[in-house]
């Protein structure tokens, strides 16, 4: 199918790391390097909830609005309520957010996420106009045992089947292999490429239309020296960017990189 009408999404993950301070010099660093010369990629950056107000504050004064910012997680509960440490999309939506990860494996792996709350969470994103992204991935055995797209796309249609694809309009999966993330090393592109056209297959067979808004993102180790070759495949609309990402330079080398 053409790919060429989608350009390039590029999301840094900032995960528990940062401070107000970062987030007031990130944008202020990346406004300098965007100014010299903007890339084709759309960006976003996600950072933890509390230094987002301070994150839109900071890309709005320096007139950075290629920039959406947004957060890493979001609550099942929507509005309001008796919830004590949750926050719920409509919070985030009033605090500047226009992204929000998604299912990302440290949440699967370390705090129970299911594809359940996943379906919830996006449901709730879409209901507020927040984009959500959407991270699927692999373990290392499961794909020594041969068992990779039988993992993504059952991590992909339960998402699929239980908020419609129209949630996740605007929005992206993120196709992350465990043992690539933070590993320093990405996975091959021989390895990438395959798992995208098989997410871009199910999204097409869900609805081909509908499909055409929803990005596929790469993440696992991405930096800017293979960003490159790996935006450059012909199933891939994007990255998401853990560590690079709390450098602004690193992280516009990436966006440099995009189409
Ligand atoms: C991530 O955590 O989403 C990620 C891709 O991390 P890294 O880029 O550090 O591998």
């Amino acid at each position: 199918m053409d790919m060429k009408g989608r350009s390039s999404l590029v999301v840094g993950n900032w995960k528990m790391n940062g401070s107000l301070a970062l987030a007031e010099n990130w944008a202020k660093e990346l406004a300098a390097l965007w100014r010299q010369a903007a890339p084709a990629a759309e960006a976003g950056l996600c950072v933890p909830s509390v230094f987002l107000d301070r994150l839109v504050r900071s890309l709005r004064a320096e007139g950075l609005e290629a920039v959406e910012p947004g957060a890493e997680d979001v609550s099942v509960r929507e509005g309001c309520g008796a919830f004590t440490g949750e926050v719920s999309a409509s919070m985030l939506r009033d605090a500047g957010a226009r992204l929000c990860i998604v299912g990302h494996s440290e949440r699967r792996t370390l705090f129970g996420e299911s594809n359940a709350s996943v379906v919830l969470k996006v449901k709730a994103l879409a209901a507020q106009g927040i984009r959500p992204i959407v991270c699927v991935g692999e373990t290392r055995e499961e794909r020594e045992a041969g068992r990779t797209s039988e993992v993504i796309l059952a991590q992909v249609r339960a998402v699929l089947e239980g908020c419609g694809i129209e949630s996740l309009s605007g929005g992206a999966f993120a196709y992350e292999p465990l043992w690539a993330i933070g590993s320093g090393a990405a996975a091959s592109l021989e390895q990438i490429e395959p798992v995208h056209a098989a997410i871009r297959a199910a999204l097409c067979e869900a609805d081909a239309g509908a499909s055409e808004k929803v990005r596929v993102l790469y993440g696992g180790s991405v930096k800017p020296a293979n960003a490159s070759a790996i935006l450059a495949l012909p199933h891939v609309d994007g990255a998401l960017v853990g560590g690079a990402s709390l450098k602004a330079e690193s992280f516009y080398g990436i966006c440099a990189c995009g189409r």
